[in-house]
């Protein structure tokens, strides 16, 4: 396999990537205001049950972007506005994965 088809295999990946807020519609009792990685939940994030915190993709449409929360989808983009992660919806997309942070996720709850 060549070098370059290598990189793509190891950094691009296929995914179901849907939207949340930050209140209680979408986090429920974990609604507090925080990541899961205790950064104030606002800006622009990804939840993950998969990638530990600290990696960073780029997501078409969304941007460069961090792992600070957790969540039942492999990848799932922060709104801070709840209409916002609506209009999202969920859409089908090739992330890159561009740096594999080292932080375990730990589950809580
Ligand atoms: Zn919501």
């Amino acid at each position: 396999m060549s070098t370059l088809l290598l990189y793509l295999a190891l950094t691009l990946r296929l995914v179901t990537v849907p939207a949340y807020c930050p209140k209680e519609c979408c986090c429920g009792r974990w609604a507090d205001g925080l990541f899961a990685s205790n950064q104030g939940a606002q800006g622009r994030a990804v939840a993950s049950s998969t990638y530990p915190f600290g990696t960073r993709m780029f997501i078409p449409g969304y941007g460069e972007v961090e792992v600070k929360d957790r969540g039942p989808n492999v990848v799932e983009v922060f709104f801070e506005s709840h209409q916002d992660a609506l209009e999202w919806g969920v859409k089908q997309l090739v992330v890159r994965i561009d740096y594999a942070g080292r932080t375990k996720i730990k589950r809580a709850g």
